[in-house]
C-alpha cells in the first residue's frame, strides 16, 4: 500500500473514523474508498473501527507512527465506578474507559470536521473556540472561562463526570429553569445577545452562554456533601427541595424563583424515588431474598432510572430504609455497559 500524499497530524485522542473523514476531504477521496483499502490490508472482511489491524492499516497509509491512534489512558482515561474491585470513581485499569467521541475543535483539526475522545471539554484554550456538537464559535476567553474548562477537566473530570455522562445536562436544565422564571434579562440572555444568539434554549446554547455557572452547579450542589442531605428518602422531602433550589440559587448568586424551585422539586422527587429503587433491588434477576450490595444497587439504579444524582452519594444513605422489593440486577457485565444517559428532566 503506497502513503498518502498529503500528511495529517492527528488532533489529541482523535477517533478514527473522525481522521478518514479528514484525509478523505484533503485528498478528494470517498470515506468508503479509504475504508475498503484498509479492510483489504487489515484482512478483514467488514470494517470495524476499534480493530487495531485497522488502526495499523490506516498508520501506514497515512505515514504515522505506529501508535498514532492508541488514546492514552494515562492521559485521557474516564474514572468509572465499574466494581473492579470496588465502587468508588476510579481509573480502572481492566475497563480502560475513555469519553465518548465528540466534535473537536475545527481550528485544532486544521480547518475539518473530526472527533475525539480527550480528557476536555468544550473550550480550546489554545484557539479560544468553543465546540460543543454543532455549535462552534470563536470567544474571547477570560480567566473565569478558562478556570472553569480547568475545573471540567481536573476535580470534575475525576468524580467521573464528563460531557456524556449527564451531570452538565441536568444542571444546565436548573440555571435554564432559573433563567426563564425571572423578570426581565439574564446573564443567560445577555450573554447570548452579545453573541448574536437567540436567547438559549437547548443544551448546547445554556452551556455555552452559562459555562463557568453550569460547571458551579455541578461542582457545588451536585457534590456528595450536598446530596447526603438532600436524597434522604426517610425524612420529609419538601425542606430538602428548598435546600437543594437555595443550593443552586446560592451557586449562581440569584435567589429562588418559582421555577426554579418547581424544577428541584421535581428532580428531588425523582431522585427519591430512584433511591428507594435502588434500597428494593435484589443481587440478581433470579434471587428474590438476597439484597444487592448497597453501592452496586446505587450504581444499578443511576443507570436504569436515569438519575444521575445517585452516582455522587455514598452507599450509607441506603442504611435502614424499609425495602420493598423493586427489581433484580443484570450480571454485572450488563451494568458496567450500562449506556449512560442524562435523565429525563435534564436538557438532552
Ligand atoms: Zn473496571
Ligand atoms: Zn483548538
Amino acid at each position: 500500500m503506497r502513503t498518502l500524499p498529503i500528511y495529517i497530524a492527528p488532533v489529541a485522542a482523535e477517533t478514527v473514523s473522525g481522521y478518514i473523514g479528514r484525509i478523505a476531504q484533503t485528498h478528494c477521496l470517498e470515506v468508503g474508498e479509504i475504508r475498503r483499502m484498509l479492510i483489504r490490508e487489515a484482512g478483514r472482511s467488514t470494517w470495524s473501527e476499534n480493530d487495531p489491524r485497522i488502526a495499523l492499516a490506516l498508520v501506514r497509509l497515512c505515514g504515522l507512527p505506529d501508535d498514532a491512534f492508541e488514546v492514552s489512558f494515562e492521559d485521557h482515561g474516564m474514572w468509572t465506578r465499574c466494581g473492579h474491585p470496588r465502587w468508588k470513581p476510579q481509573k480502572c485499569p481492566r475497563c480502560r474507559t475513555l469519553a465518548e467521541p465528540r466534535t473537536a475543535c475545527v481550528e485544532c483539526a486544521g480547518g475539518l470536521a473530526t472527533t475525539t475522545r480527550a480528557r476536555t471539554g468544550p473550550l480550546c484554550l489554545s484557539h479560544s473556540r468553543w465546540t460543543l456538537r454543532e455549535l462552534t464559535v470563536k470567544i474571547p476567553v477570560g480567566a473565569s472561562a478558562s478556570r472553569t474548562e480547568e475545573t471540567l477537566r481536573g476535580p470534575l473530570w475525576e468524580r467521573g463526570i464528563a460531557l456524556h455522562t449527564g451531570e452538565y445536562n441536568l444542571a444546565a436544565a436548573a440555571v435554564l429553569a432559573w433563567s426563564q422564571g425571572s423578570d426581565g434579562a439574564t446573564f443567560l440572555e445577555e450573554r447570548a445577545q452579545r453573541l448574536g444568539l437567540p436567547a438559549p434554549t437547548t443544551f448546547e446554547e445554556v452551556m455555552l452562554c452559562g459555562y463557568p455557572e453550569v460547571v458551579k452547579v455541578v461542582e457545588v450542589a451536585m457534590s456528595p456533601r450536598i446530596l447526603r442531605g438532600v436524597l434522604q428518602v426517610s425524612r420529609s422531602a419538601l425542606p430538602q427541595i428548598d435546600g437543594f433550589a437555595n443550593v443552586i440559587a446560592n451557586t449562581l448568586g440569584v435567589t429562588v424563583n418559582e421555577r426554579l424551585h418547581d424544577w428541584a422539586g421535581a428532580v428531588i422527587g425523582h431522585a427519591h424515588r430512584a433511591v428507594l429503587h435502588a434500597a428494593g433491588l435484589r443481587r440478581t434477576t433470579s434471587a428474590k431474598n438476597a439484597l444487592c450490595p448497597q453501592d452496586r444497587a446505587l450504581i444499578v439504579a443511576s443507570g436504569t432510572q436515569r438519575a444521575c444524582l445517585l452516582r455522587h452519594v455514598s452507599p450509607r444513605i441506603l442504611d435502614g430504609l424499609m425495602r420493598g422489593h423493586t427489581e433484580g440486577t443484570s450480571r454485572l457485565s450488563v451494568t458496567r455497559r450500562h449506556p449512560l444517559e442524562p435523565d429525563e428532566l435534564a436538557l438532552p
